[in-house]
């Protein structure tokens, strides 16, 4: 059973503090986005690969330099244009989707270093589950703050960061999203509005390094972490 993928990209990225919206900052000589649509085309079970952009960067998009690693087999589509908020994004993607499409993985743009191991690990689990998302233990003690005072320090051991790609049913996150929107709510992810909708998401530990790039001195952690590895998409298959 073949899954589709959506790479989210239609955000400003402003935190990022560069003049380019943050999907087409160069990290190590390729723009974020390409290094995040290879951590995915070199999953095998990815048939169809989707890129969902701001309408505005059109002609960033159309510059992008996409090698055969993106392209291969015509897994890659023409962009689909987001929404203002992530959740509207995602279900413009959804839309594009073929109607026998039964399992969607959604990908950040803002982690390019995603493993396709792990995407395979995830992609797995929830064939098996209907939901599942990559993310990882922390490592810092978390305080619940208000006002500037620790009311709460929960245990850590429950905490786990949300990563993605997350994987779902199309059926089921389409139901999810709907729903969200319907009653006015955005999640900040995709699993969020599954867990709203009281169905059960399975976590699959990924690996610490998924960065998401959000401040500028990311951009620097990622290009020191490729120069080590390489590129996740090019070193799996
Ligand atoms: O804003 P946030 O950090 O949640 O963004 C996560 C991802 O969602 C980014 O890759 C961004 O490009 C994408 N996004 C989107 N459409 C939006 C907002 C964010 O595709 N309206």
């Amino acid at each position: 059973m073949s899954v589709a993928a959506l790479v989210l990209a239609a955000g400003r990225g402003e935190r990022l503090g560069h003049t380019l919206p943050k999907a087409y900052v160069p990290l190590a000589g390729s723009p974020i986005l390409l290094h995040a649509l290879r951590g995915l085309a070199a999953v095998d079970g990815i048939y169809r690969l989707t890129p969902v952009i701001a309408a505005a960067d059109l002609a960033h998009f159309r510059k992008l330099p996409f090698g055969p690693q993106e392209a291969q087999a015509d897994r890659l589509t023409e962009p689909v244009f987001g929404g203002v908020e992530r959740q509207e994004s995602v279900r413009a993607g959804l839309e594009s989707l073929p109607a026998d499409c039964r399992f969607v993985a959604v990908h950040d743009a803002a982690r390019p270093l995603v493993r396709p191991e792990a995407v395979r690990r995830v992609i797995e689990v929830a064939r098996q589950k209907g939901a599942a998302l990559l993310a990882s233990p922390v490592s810092d003690t978390l305080k619940r703050v208000r006002e500037g005072v620790v009311v709460e320090t929960p245990r850590r051991s429950e905490f786990w960061a949300a990563q993605t790609p997350q994987v779902f049913a199309v059926d089921l996150l389409r139901e999810a999203l709907d729903a969200a929107t319907r009653s006015g709510r955005q999640a900040t992810d995709d699993a969020q509005a599954v867990e709203w909708l009281g169905r059960s998401v399975a976590v699959v530990e990924g690996d610490p390094d998924n960065l998401k790039l959000t401040h500028p001195g990311d951009l620097e952690v990622a290009e020191a972490w490729l120069a080590r590895h390489g590129c996740p998409g090019a070193i799996s298959d």
